[in-house]
């Protein structure tokens, strides 16, 4: 039997889009994961513990056979061979992965909380998770999606983010080339 499942991931220490993106391509060699789309990448503040670099959150959208005891085991082994220690709660990471919602199941176990408990007051969950799960009814909430965000405090911490494009890929504008050209010493 297969499962929706979207997982919120964050990174603050060092290259932060590499360990994105390394936990990404993790997921995807993962036998039993399927991976289906992932939101935009989001610059956001921190919150909790704030005396800390701004983080790199998005959220992904995978489907999976395996059980959520299963699936955590394998998120916390990606987090590991990211190179995540775990220090000060809430403090710098190289990468988390936060298991947000399996399907539309309730789960309490003792290390696994699903829906994540904290997830509906964090803008830099929520945003992100508008854009890959829109219709999101939160029934114990009683509100949608769209609700919970405009509810939000802190949004204004969460901006959009892109990676800078790397050297090579820089190409000069045709404004540019002209100005370099004219630069140029008369022979
Ligand atoms: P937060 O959970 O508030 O975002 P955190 O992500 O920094 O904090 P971690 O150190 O990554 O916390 O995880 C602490 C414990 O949370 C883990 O050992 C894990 O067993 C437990 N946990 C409970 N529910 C979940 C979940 N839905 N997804 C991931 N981990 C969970
Ligand atoms: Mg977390
Ligand atoms: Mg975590």
């Amino acid at each position: 039997m297969s499962h929706d499942v979207y997982i919120a991931l964050g990174s603050n220490i060092g290259d932060r889009y590499e360990h994105l993106m390394s936990a990404i391509q993790l997921l995807r060699e993962h036998p039993h994961i399927e991976f289906i789309v992932s939101s935009s990448i989001y610059e956001t503040e921190p919150v909790g513990y704030v005396n800390q670099q701004s983080f790199l959150n998005m959220v992904v959208v995978v489907n999976t056979s395996l059980s959520p005891r299963v699936l955590l085991e394998a998120t916390q082994l990606i987090e590991e061979r990211c190179g995540r220690t775990r220090d000060v709660r809430w403090g710098p990471r190289t990468i988390d992965l936060d298991i947000l919602l399996f399907d539309q199941e309730n789960i309490v176990m003792e290390n696994l909380l699903i829906p994540h408990p904290r997830m509906w007051e964090r803008a830099f969950v929520i945003t992100p998770l508008m854009e890959v799960y829109p219709d999101l009814y939160a029934t114990h909430l009683k509100q949608s999606i769209k609700e919970i965000y405009r509810a939000l405090p802190d949004k204004e911490g969460v901006r959009i983010w892109s990676p800078e494009p790397a050297e090579e890929e820089f190409e000069p504008t045709a404004n540019s080339k002209d100005t370099l050209k004219k630069d140029l010493p008369s022979k």
